[in-house]
């Protein structure tokens, strides 16, 4: 079921919407204060916003800003003045669509519904986010197998590539040499836990602005290796 949340301070408005779109099988959410709307918005998993222009708190410009700095689903702006429609388009702000009050439910529950599957066509057609790690300077797009340091792209052999990863994606373990050389390297393969430490110090000389001093892999002395979160 589709969750959509509706930021809209006129509380009778927003019912109306809530109503139509449950009667079309959506989760509705109804949030009338504009901050509190935007910390909903930021933290909780919807897949449309019905967000209104002008609301008490922040207003519809600058959560609809927010909203798509942070995530890439549909958002469809509300507003009483058709004038505004021309400046929500010039600010580029990144929003869907745009209707003008007073509108009927059935034209407001048919554009959710098209915008719904334009943006399903869009992820099944692979125009899907890349997986991507990101801690303090360090970004790794697993997807694309890149690493970026300090916004520099740098070059991982696969092995590298593939013990950074593992390391930060499980930050705050240590875990042994013996541990990441079965996992890197596999049970099977020719060499010995001193392949780790020699592909411990190549990461750091790439990722570590002083390697003695090390702010993303750590030695824990007598255990192993830990990945600072
Ligand atoms: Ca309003």
């Amino acid at each position: 079921m589709s969750k959509v949340l509706i930021i809209e301070d006129e509380e009778a408005i927003a019912s109306l919407e809530k109503d139509y779109l449950e009667l079309s099988g959506f989760e509705v959410t109804i949030e009338t204060d504009g901050a509190r709307g935007l910390a909903l918005a930021l933290n909780e998993d919807f897949d449309i916003f019905i967000l209104d222009l002008m609301l008490p708190g922040v207003g519809g410009y600058e959560i609809c800003k927010r909203i798509r700095e942070e995530k890439d689903v549909p958002i469809l702006m509300v507003s009483a003045k058709k004038d505004d429609i021309d400046k929500i388009r010039g600010l580029g702000l990144g929003a869907d669509d745009y209707i003008t009050k007073p509108f009927s439910p059935s034209e407001l529950v048919a554009r959710v519904k098209a915008h719904l599957s334009r943006y399903e066509r869009l992820i099944g057609s692979g125009a899907v986010k890349n997986d991507v790690i990101t801690i303090r300077g360090l970004k790794i797009d697993k997807t694309a197998r890149r690493v970026w340091v300090n916004g520099v792209e740098t070059q991982f052999t696969t092995k590298e590539f593939d013990l950074l990863t593992f390391l930060a994606e499980n930050p705050d373990h240590v875990f042994t040499k013996e541990e990441l050389f079965r996992k890197i390297w596999n049970m099977d393969s020719v060499g010995d836990i001193a392949t780790v430490t020699v592909h411990i110090k190549k990461i750091r000389e790439k990722i570590e602005f002083d390697s003695s001093h090390p702010q993303y892999i750590e030695t824990i002395w007598g255990v192993g290796y830990r990945f600072k979160a």
